[in-house]
């Protein structure tokens, strides 16, 4: 089968090998129906960030499709558990746990991973020239762009993925900064598993990851089959990281944990580039945008960067090229801004914690969302389109009116986030938009 715009795309470059960078270079096997020249250039001097052991529904599948093995076995090479969902513990106003199922409850689950065995089981899916340099610069030249290496010759490139991880420092011209969200860095523990087994090594019983609210911010208990992760989330603006350190230790403690081995203090920005795909760059992963872990969305939005760029330069011809470009960035865009308002929103009631953390992040943060993606700003509706799923769950949910055939799996083109999703933070954080009670 030929593709209208295959004969555009004959020589590809991957830049970067984590999470983000493995999967656009496995799915470049995956979409393209020719023949093709691809470049996965990394720098192993450079590390990879090594976390991202939630994801959702839509990975299994793809994984599938990616790697031609059956799902037990791709479960299992991951270090894999099957995730049906979120379990709060401790968040909003109503002193109630909740859990945010994936759609529908109880039968879609996604996986619980270990992020090296994923890179691991995509490289052998991929067939790449591998380049180890590193890259000076990625610019966009006349069909096409042009990168630079350290200590080798540049090269042209047909299309550049660019998977180089976080911006080293957010500009105001490039990046739309979310101050809404409330966190910045995260400690992350490794601790003894706490999953069995069942069948053919293979977890069949449901998991959830655990995100329990706490003074200084929250902490993600992701478990696999190898160990279990924990990472308490925080602000380090708000909370000195001393005393995030002692409340983690008490929460292990307090979970009968034995011991633990110290794997990272991260720190992130929580931000979206304006320019996610240029026609010929296109920045994916956490170069393209990231919202703290909180409902895990960078896998998840990785995928529909790649999935989406790939389709869109391999199923139209390159004359269209100039016209689809604005038109596929304002829809990437657009969705990582939906994802950013809806984790923000999480924080809107505060949690079972009455702390500084807390108070700041409801009072302070929160608050800012509106200006924060003023479409004026940002250059794309997600805010009008988050107002109006707020409206549907107060007339449709809370209100009790009946729900109508289009609204039932209404999404607003954010595939993972249906009505339902909405619902149940709504009902678990006591959030209830348009009511005096509300806040
Ligand atoms: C605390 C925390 C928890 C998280 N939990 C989740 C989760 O549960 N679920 C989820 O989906 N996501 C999660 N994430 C997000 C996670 O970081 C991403 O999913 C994922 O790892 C994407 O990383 P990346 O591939 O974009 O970048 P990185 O992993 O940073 O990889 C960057 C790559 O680029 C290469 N590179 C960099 N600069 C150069 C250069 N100049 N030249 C050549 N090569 C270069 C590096 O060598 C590396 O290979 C979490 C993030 C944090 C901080």
């Amino acid at each position: 089968m030929t593709l209208p715009g295959a004969e555009s795309l004959r020589k590809i470059a991957v830049v970067g090998r984590g999470t983000a960078g493995s999967l656009a270079a496995a799915n470049v096997g995956l979409f393209h129906p020719g023949d093709y020249e691809l470049h996965h250039i990394y720098d192993s001097r450079i590390p990879v960030i090594g976390v991202g052991e939630g994801s959702w529904p839509s990975l299994v599948d793809h994984l599938q499709q990616l790697t031609n093995l059956p799902h037990p076995v791709i479960q299992r090479r991951l270090n894999g558990t099957r995730k049906y969902g979120v379990a709060f513990e401790g968040w909003g106003h109503r002193n109630q746990d909740f859990t945010h199922y994936f759609t529908p409850q109880q039968v879609s689950y996604a996986y619980h991973l270990s992020a090296d065995f994923l890179t691991d089981l995509l490289h052998e899916s991929t067939r790449a020239h591998h380049v180890d340099a590193k890259v000076l610069d990625i610019t966009r030249v006349e069909a096409g762009a042009r990168v630079e290496f350290e200590g080798r010759a540049a090269e042209h490139y047909d299309l550049v993925f660019d998977a180089r991880g976080f911006p080293r420092a957010l500009d105001a011209g490039r990046q739309i900064d979310l101050p809404f969200i409330p966190t910045n860095s995260a400690i992350i523990r490794r601790c003894p598993a706490i999953v069995q087994e069942d069948r053919d090594g293979v977890v069949l019983r449901p998991t959830y990851t655990r995100a329990v609210a706490r003074p200084h911010g929250w902490i993600f208990v992701i478990p696999l089959t190898s160990h279990t992760s924990y990472g308490y989330v925080f602000n380090r603006v708000v909370s000195d990281e001393t005393e995030v350190e002692e409340d983690f230790d008490a929460l292990l403690e307090a979970d009968g944990v034995s011991g633990f081995e110290q794997r990272a203090v991260i720190e992130f920005p929580n931000f979206v580039h304006r320019r996610i795909f240029d026609g010929t760059v296109a920045r994916i992963g956490n170069a393209a945008g990231f919202l703290e872990p909180l409902e895990a969305t960078a896998i998840v939005s990785a995928q529909l960067q790649i999935g989406m760029i790939l389709r869109n330069r391999l199923n139209r011809s390159v004359e269209n090229l100039e016209r689809d470009t604005p038109v596929v960035n304002r829809f990437l865009v657009d969705n990582m801004l939906r994802y950013a308002l809806f984790v923000g929103w999480h924080y809107s009631c505060g949690s079972r914690h009455d702390s500084e953390f807390w108070r700041y992040a409801r009072d302070h943060a929160w608050p800012k969302y509106r200006t924060a993606t003023d479409p004026e700003q940002v250059g794309c509706d997600a805010l009008r389109k988050f107002d109006e799923m707020l409206a549907l769950l107060n007339e449709t949910v809370i209100r009790q009116t009946v729900i109508r055939e289009a609204d039932r799996n209404r999404t607003y083109a954010v595939p993972q986030l249906p009505l339902t999703s909405y619902a149940q933070i709504a009902h678990g954080i006591g959030c209830y938009p348009g009511m005096e009670s509300s806040t």
